[in-house]
């Protein structure tokens, strides 16, 4: 059913303007208000005040618009917005608004003319026949307007954040410079401390040799003694600079490997032979097993050398006198490669501290009660070393019953060699 009477329809627009929190002020040519309706109190007028009134005392937000306003009358402008402004509420509360301005039509005050020919304060041009005053909505938009104020503010924090996160960037990137001029001074004073450290080792220990052999005349006990405790002394010094030369090596991706076709069963053999003397020393047997018809490995020599002399000087640095130590060269499970193992029964590596052993200079408790010498590098190389070559090391052990050593090499079939 459809309201017939004026009043229904007048009391269904007035509910609908409230629901929606609008408003809305009509004026004549002379922009002063003829008609209001206000039922959610937008304008925030004193009980009986807006009609009569100018239309900019009612929305001062329109004053600075009123050359548009002019224009609005002229009919030469279709509208007038104002998106977004704040007023703020008797109770100190911040409501947001939007404006819109429209021409009043002609008809709307059954007039058609001369309200424009008054000259309006601020409507020099005289009205066109069709517009005879302003139509204004105020519409309460608080709750677009607080969204609005919220995404702001977000956007402003955010760029602060973004703003401090590239100074922290910024000084990240400074002291990452710095660190890496400190790591490039440190490796470079240990690589030249290790270098002139090395040639008066290799010489006294060559004169200790040379002494030994006795060519320059008998040594008796004592003086053998003493003598070979300044080689072995030089060994190990000259192992522990040879070592240091390397981590710097490898540190600054220096370390360069000469890469051919190797049998790698050769190679465990000879490393085995110079190692033999030392383990009948300790009363250790060692047991070499190589794989008939082993394909050739693609390794460097003297690296390959290095990495299972550590793993054999390892094994029997820490199995105890009579231990048993078993070097074994074979096919790899996966198709490509070339596995290397090193089996001993020594002391093993205590479960706890298994997942820390490579790192660099970390010695498992087990060592140190063993008291065996070291300083927790060479691993570490060996590890890097396999790792240059394309392999990979792993171990498995058992605190008092011994430890595995792995180590694989790329077989040397179709890469060129
Ligand atoms: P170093 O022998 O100089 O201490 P490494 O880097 O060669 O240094 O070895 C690191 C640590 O790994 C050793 O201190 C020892 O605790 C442990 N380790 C290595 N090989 C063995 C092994 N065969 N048996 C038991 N522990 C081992």
């Amino acid at each position: 059913m459809t309201p017939d009477r004026p009043a229904d329809h007048l009391a269904i627009l007035t509910a609908i303007l409230e629901e929606r929190t609008l408003a809305y002020a009509v004026t004549d040519g002379r922009l002063r208000v003829e008609q209001l309706c206000d039922p959610a109190d937008l304008f925030c007028l004193p009980a009986g005040r807006g009609l009569g009134q100018p239309l900019l005392e009612i929305a001062p937000e329109l004053i600075g618009h009123e050359a548009a306003l002019d224009e609005l009358l002229a009919g030469r402008l279709d509208r007038l917005q104002i998106q977004l402004f704040s007023r703020s509420a008797e109770d100190g509360a911040t409501r947001y608004y939007r404006l819109l301005a429209r021409p009043r039509p002609a008809a709307l005050n059954g007039s058609t003319a001369a309200a424009g020919s008054e000259t309006a304060a601020h409507a020099p041009q005289p009205a066109t026949p069709r517009t005879s005053g302003i139509i204004l909505f105020l519409e309460d938009i608080t709750f677009i307007g607080e969204i609005q104020q919220r995404l702001m503010q977000s956007h402003n924090e955010l760029l602060l954040q973004a703003d401090a996160l590239n100074w922290a960037n910024r000084e990240l990137a400074a002291a990452n410079q710095e660190l890496r001029k400190l790591a490039d001074i440190r490796s470079t004073f240990v690589s030249m401390a290790a270098h002139e450290l090395r040639t008066p080792l290799a010489v006294m220990r060559g004169y200790a040799e040379m002494l030994l052999d006795e060519t320059q005349g008998a040594l008796n006990d004592a003086q053998r003694e003493s003598l070979e405790t300044l080689r072995n002394g030089s060994d190990r010094l000259l192992e522990i600079v040879n070592n240091l030369l390397d981590l710097t090596r490898l540190e600054a991706s220096r370390m360069e490997l000469v890469l051919h076709a190797l049998d790698l069963g050769d190679l465990a053999r000879a490393v085995a032979r110079e190692f033999r003397p030392l383990l009948e020393a300790k009363q250790q047997s060692l047991a070499v097993a190589v794989a008939s018809d082993l394909p050739a490995a693609l390794c460097d020599e003297a690296r390959v050398f290095q990495i299972l002399s550590n793993l054999l000087s390892n094994a029997s640095k820490y199995t105890p006198a009579g231990g048993r130590i078993e070097l074994s060269v074979g096919l790899a499970d996966t198709a490509d490669e070339l596995l290397v193992v090193v089996r001993d029964t020594g002391v093993g590596i205590p479960a706890d501290q298994q997942d820390q052993l490579g790192a660099l200079f970390f010695r498992a408790r087990t060592a140190n009660q063993m008291d065996a010498r070291g300083v927790g590098l060479g691993l570490y190389i060996t590890r890097s070393l396999v790792q240059l070559h394309g392999g990979r090391l792993w171990f498995e052990s058992q605190e008092g019953q011994g430890s595995t050593f792995a180590v694989t090499f790329l077989q040397a079939d179709g890469s060129g060699y």
